[in-house]
This record gives structure tokens, sequence and C-alpha cells, in this order.
């Protein structure tokens, strides 16, 4: 076996990727040492990129939306063995001392690990994982679509189930973009009816195509007149940054409704108190998953025919194809693949 494999990292931030030849890591105990085929980019990646989060140790190799083959284990890695194909998102790993991970929830770890931040990720021909982070793929799942589903899809999938809304209720998607289109199909498959909402017309044959029930135009209706007429909405996903949006939505809440903050807004949103007691709504946010969910997410999406859509680029195209994400016109999630794409 050789022992070089590329990466792609950030060296300085704010700087473009570097493509640097590195040697292949060995596993030690409780990791696995994945060989990667696939690695989404996610708008998380600028963080690592323009250097927006702290205590980040450079050079790093960026990527949470990873789709691989255990390649080699170290001890006590239980029942994950060489050949099971695997998925990695942004969990990866957590401290098992904090308050949460004292009471079982991991995700909300203040000591979190992150692939691509806190250790090497997804960018790269081959990295170690902690056994903890690594979620089985389903046979009739490709790499490229299993990627996305690692961030973008087990955000709006787990934060949708977590609702509180049922199999019949209104769910409104507000935003058709990455997270979006897949949280319209997630809605569909779980039994809402179905509204997506975004500005313009342009979107709403696609919303039609990805099962929405309903469309709501942002820039020439009234959202929350439109979501009333509909009973209001048990849920409403904010998957779009756009402030004024999301304040325009509030008061298509159902009694009991919800919404659900995935996208991090430009400013801070404003919250009309009266209908939120009256009806008892709420805002909450809601961070991913752990790998259990992840792979809930995927089992779900082969099961029901999930897809995200991708753009592809080999591995050493990370910085057009991360360029593209940035600029807001990728359709809808950016993939890279690097040699080992096609194994099995
Ligand atoms: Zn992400
Ligand atoms: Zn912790």
């Amino acid at each position: 076996m050789a022992k070089k494999m590329r990466a792609v990292q950030v060296s300085n931030p704010k700087k473009a990727f570097e493509i640097v030849e590195k040697d292949i890591p060995s596993p030690k105990k409780g990791t696995a040492r994945v060989k990667i085929q696939a690695c989404g980019i996610c708008h998380s990646d600028s963080f690592v990129k323009e250097g927006l989060f702290p205590n980040i140790q450079y050079p790093r190799v960026p990527g949470h939306e990873i789709a691989g083959v255990i390649d080699a284990v170290g001890e006590e890695v239980g029942n994950w063995k060489v050949g099971d194909r695997i998925g990695i998102g942004w969990y990866g790993g957590h401290c098992k001392i904090c308050e949460s991970c004292r009471r079982g929830d991991f995700i909300t770890c203040s000591n979190p690990q992150v692939p691509g931040i806190t250790y090497d990720g997804g960018y790269q021909e081959y990295m170690i994982a902690p056994i903890e982070a690594l979620a089985l793929v389903p046979e009739n799942l490709s790499p490229a679509e299993v990627a996305p589903l690692m961030c973008a899809g087990i955000t709006t999938f787990n934060a949708l189930r977590h609702s509180g809304a049922i199999a019949g209720d209104t769910v409104a998607i507000l935003g058709i973009g990455g997270l979006g289109h897949l949280a319209i199909q997630y809605a569909v498959k779980m039994g809402f009816r179905t509204v997506a909402i975004a500005r313009g017309q342009e979107k709403a044959t696609l919303s039609k195509k990805l099962g929405a029930h309903h469309y709501i135009d942002s820039k020439n209706q009234n959202v929350s007149e439109e979501l009333k007429k509909l009973g209001g909405a048990k849920a409403i996903l904010a998957t779009a940054t756009n402030t004024k949006a999301i304040n325009d939505m509030l008061d298509g809440l159902s009694v009991n409704g919800k919404l659900v903050l995935l996208g991090v807004p430009e400013a801070p949103i404003s919250v009309p108190v009266l209908p939120m007691i009256a009806g008892r709504r709420s805002v909450e946010g809601w961070p991913c998953g752990t790998s259990s969910d992840s792979q809930d997410t995927l089992s779900f999406s082969a099961m029901t025919g999930v897809r995200s859509t991708n753009q592809i680029f080999p591995l050493e195209k990370a910085e057009e194809a991360y360029q593209l994400m940035m600029s807001g016109k990728a359709r809808f999630r950016v993939v890279l693949q690097t040699r080992f794409s096609e194994e099995i």
C-alpha cells in the first residue's frame, strides 16, 4: 500500500487551499482509519477557511460531510471492522466529562470534537476518526449521496422529527437551498402537509417536484396570512438566513407552533411576545445530531428515496468547489470526490 496521500488543507486562514502530500496516518486505540470517497462542502467549512472559529490549530484539513470505508482499525473498536461503509458528520466525538456528557446529551457537549475543526476532516484521502463518530451506511446509497446527508441531511431530518409536528400537521420550510431542498423531501416523506417558502416564482416548480403540497412566494405574498389560511404551521424550519423573512413568518405559527432555527440569521430576529404566550408558541434552535441520528437519517433516506442534488468536483478542485458554495449559486450541495469514489 502507498504510504502517502493527498490532502487539501488550510495553512493560513483567508488564503487559498493548499494541496499537500502527507503520510497516511495509523489508527490508535478506539479509532478507525477511513478511506475517504466523498466529502460535502458545508457553509460551516468557512469557519476554518476564513479563520472564524476560536482556537483552530493550522494547518487544518476541513470537511464534516464524510463518506468512506474503514480501511484499518485500532484496538477496542467493538464491532467496527475493515470494509464497513461509514459516514461522519459534524458530531465527531464528545468529552465524556462536561455536564451534557454526564447526562448523555452528547451533541451539546461543551468540549465537542468536530471533524475538520478540532481534527483533520474529509478534504483528504484518509482520515482517523473515533469510533463514536461513525454511522453505518446502507447498501443502496453511493458515497456522493451519503456525504451531504451527514450535515445538511441530518440537521433537517432530526429537527423535523423532534419538531413536535405529527403526521398530517402543516410544516413550512423557509428557503429552498442546500438544507431546504432536503427538508422539503423529509417533511413530505414524514407525512406532513408541506409548505415551501422562497422569494419569487422561480422555485415554485422545483418545490412541487420535491413533493411540497403548497408554495408561498414571500416576495409577492404575505407569508403569515397564507400560512393562516392553511390553519397555521405546527412547525416552521428556517433554513434561510434573511432576518426579515423569518420575522414575517412568525405570525403564521399555529397554536403550539414552533419556529425551528437552522440557519444563522444576519441579525437578531424579533419575536412578538403576546402571540407567543397566548398560543403557547415557541422559538428554538436545533444542532444536527450524533452519529446514531446520522445513521437514522441515512436509513430513512435510503428507504424513502430522499436524495440531495449535488454538484460534484474532484478533491483537487476544492478551491473552485468552495467558491461555488460560498457564492450561494450551488444547486444545491457541493461534493468533493476522491480517487476512491467508485470503490465499494
Ligand atoms: Zn455542516
Ligand atoms: Zn462533553
